[in-house]
C-alpha cells in the first residue's frame, strides 16, 4: 500500500489548480480537524485533488489500523492445545505467529495461532483457513480488484491501475500469478457447477467459434502449423456463446437481446473419438454451458458457426435436431477471400465477383454460386477450398428460408464473441501464453463477460480459495 495516486500534498500545476488554503474552503473547526491529520504545514496549501488524496489516504489508514485490532482481538483460533493434522496426527499449538497482510485498507500486521505437526514437520493456522487467506498474503478484497484488473488488461497495465486507483502495489508478477491462480479456481467452479435454468426464450442461439492465441515457443514443441516451415504459433481457443434474439429492428429481423450473451471457451480439445470413454473437454463444455442457459430445452434450437467439420460434427453428436446455420459472415468472409485469390486485393474485378456471390447466397440461388467457384476452381486454390465448403454446408446455408423463419443468421455474435472474450484480451502485440495461464484468464474474463464474476465471489471461502486446485 502506498500513498495514493501520484499526487503529493500542495503540488497542484495542471489546470484548473487553484491553491486554496483549507481555511477558505472549511469551517474552522473542520479544517483544524485535517490539519490534525496530515499537518499544519502540509494543509496550507492544498488544492481539491490533493486534499481528498491526503484525507482518502488518512482514512484508510485510521481504517487500517481499526481492522487490525478488530483481527488481533480474537484470539478464539488458539483455543484448542491440540488439533487435528491431515495426517491423521494431532498438531500442537505452537504460539500465535505474524503475517503482514495486504488489503485494500493497506498493510496489516495479523497475528493468529499456528499450530505444528510432529509427524509431517509442517503446520498451519486455522484463522488463514476461516478468512480465505491459505493461498497468500492478500485480502480477499484485493484478490477481486486484481480479478477484475487481470480480465481486463495485460498485467503492467493491471499493476499500474491498482496502485494509481487503489493504492494496491502489486508488481505485474504478482498481479498474474494472482489472477491466474484465480481464474483457475473459477475454471474449476465453472466445471463443478452447473444449476440447470429453463431456457429464458422460446429460440435460443448457441454460437461455436476457434481463434488462434500467440502461445511460447516451448507450449508449441512438435505441434503442426500454418507456419511455412509446418510448424505452429498459435494454439486455437474454442468458444462456445449462447444467447437470445427476441428483440426485432425495423425491418422486423431478430436482434440480440442485450445481456443475453455468455460466454465459455478454452484451449482443449473438441474431437471425441469412438474408443474414447467421454465426451472431448470442449464438448462437455457446450453441454454444461447449454444445461446452464437452458439451451437444451428451448422450444427451436439454433446452431450457429463457421463452416469448420468440428463443429459439425460436435453439433449433431450433442444437439439432433438442432437447426444448423453456417455464420453468414463467415460465409461472405470466405467469398470475399477468394476473390482476393483469384483478381487480386483492392481491384474493381474483385468487388464485383464478390458483390455478384454475396448477392447469390443472400438470395439463395446457391446452383448459381457453386457453377461460379466451379469455374475456378481448377486454377485457383482458395476457390476450390470455398466450393467444398459451400458443397458441404449448402444446407445450413438456406438464408431466405432461416431468414423467413425469423432466425438470426448473421448475428455477429459469434464473430464479435472472439475478438470480446479472446483476442482484446489474449491477443495483443508481445503477447505469449501458455496453455494453463491462457486457460486461466480466458476462464476469469468469460466469468466477467458472463456477469458471473459475482457469483464466484459469493460461494463460501473454502470452496473459492482452495490451494489445491491442480493446474490443468
Ligand atoms: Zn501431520
Amino acid at each position: 500500500m502506498r500513498e495514493l495516486g501520484r499526487r503529493r500534498i500542495g503540488a497542484r500545476d495542471g489546470p484548473g489548480g487553484r491553491k486554496k488554503g483549507l481555511q477558505t474552503i472549511l469551517t474552522a473547526e473542520v479544517a483544524a480537524e485535517i490539519e490534525e491529520l496530515i499537518g499544519p504545514e502540509a494543509s496550507g496549501a492544498l488544492d481539491f485533488e490533493a486534499l481528498e488524496t491526503a484525507l482518502r489516504q488518512q482514512a484508510l489508514e485510521l481504517a487500517a489500523r481499526a481492522v487490525e485490532r478488530w483481527l488481533n482481538a480474537d484470539t478464539s483460533d488458539g483455543a484448542h492445545p491440540t488439533l487435528p493434522c491431515p495426517c491423521g496426527e494431532q498438531a500442537r499449538y505452537a504460539g500465535r505467529r505474524p503475517k503482514w497482510l495486504q488489503c485494500v485498507l493497506g498493510t496489516l500486521r495479523f497475528e493468529r495461532a499456528y499450530y505444528h505437526c510432529a509427524r509431517c514437520q509442517t503446520g498451519f493456522c486455522p484463522r488463514d483457513r476461516e478468512l480465505g487467506l491459505e493461498a497468500g498474503s492478500l485480502s480477499p478484497a484485493v484478490r477481486r480488484m486484481v480479478g477484475t484488473v487481470g480480465a481486463l488488461v495485460s498485467f503492467q497495465e493491471g499493476s499500474e491501475l491498482l496502485d494509481e486507483l487503489a493504492g494496491v502495489a502489486l508488481d505485474a508478477k504478482q498481479v498474474e500469478r494472482t489472477a491466474e491462480r484465480l481464474g483457475r479456481e473459477i475454471a474449476q467452479a465453472e466445471q463443478q457447477n452447473v444449476t440447470a435454468e429453463p431456457p429464458p426464450a422460446p429460440t435460443m442461439y448457441l454460437g461455436l467459434d476457434g481463434t488462434g492465441v500467440p502461445m511460447r515457443a516451448s507450449e508449441l514443441a512438435g505441434r503442426q502449423g500454418k507456419q511455412p516451415d509446418g510448424s505452429a504459433k498459435t494454439r486455437e481457443v474454442k468458444l462456445v456463446t449462447v444467447w437470445t434474439a427476441e428483440l426485432r429492428d425495423d425491418n422486423g429481423a431478430p436482434v440480440r437481446d442485450p445481456g443475453s450473451v455468455s460466454y465459455s471457451a478454452a484451449i482443449e480439445s473438441a474431437a471425441t473419438h469412438d474408443t474414447d470413454q467421454q465426451l472431448a473437454p470442449f464438448a462437455q463444455r457446450v453441454e454444461r454451458e447449454a444445461r446452464r442457459r437452458g439451451f437444451d430445452h428451448a422450444r427451436r434450437r439454433v446452431v450457429l458457426g463457421d463452416g469448420a467439420p468440428w463443429i459439425w460434427n460436435l453439433v449433431d453428436e450433442l444437439f439432433p435436431g438442432a437447426i444448423q446455420i453456417v455464420d453468414l459472415y463467415h460465409a461472405k468472409g470466405r467469398l470475399w477471400d477468394v476473390a482476393k485469390a483469384i483478381y487480386g486485393a483492392g481491384t474493381d474485378l474483385a468487388e464485383q465477383w464478390a458483390k455478384q456471390r454475396r448477392d447469390e447466397l443472400d438470395t439463395g440461388e446457391i446452383d448459381a454460386l457453386l457453377k461460379a467457384l466451379q469455374l475456378h476452381a481448377p486454377s485457383n486454390e482458395e476457390a476450390r477450398k470455398c466450393l467444398d465448403y459451400v458443397t458441404r454446408n449448402r444446407q445450413r446455408m438456406r438464408y431466405p428460408e432461416l431468414r423467413a423463419q425469423g432466425l438470426c443468421i448473421a448475428s455477429g455474435v459469434v464473430e464479435a464473441g472472439c475478438k470480446v472474450a479472446i483476442g482484446t484480451r489474449l491477443k495483443r502485440a508481445g503477447m505469449h501464453w501458455t496453455v494453463a495461464g491462457a486457460n486461466a484468464i480466458i476462464a476469469l474474463r468469460c466469468s466477467r463477460l458472463s456477469g458471473r464474476f459475482d457469483d464466484f465471489w459469493q460461494r463460501p471461502p473454502t470452496t473459492q480459495n482452495s490451494t489445491a486446485t491442480p493446474s490443468r
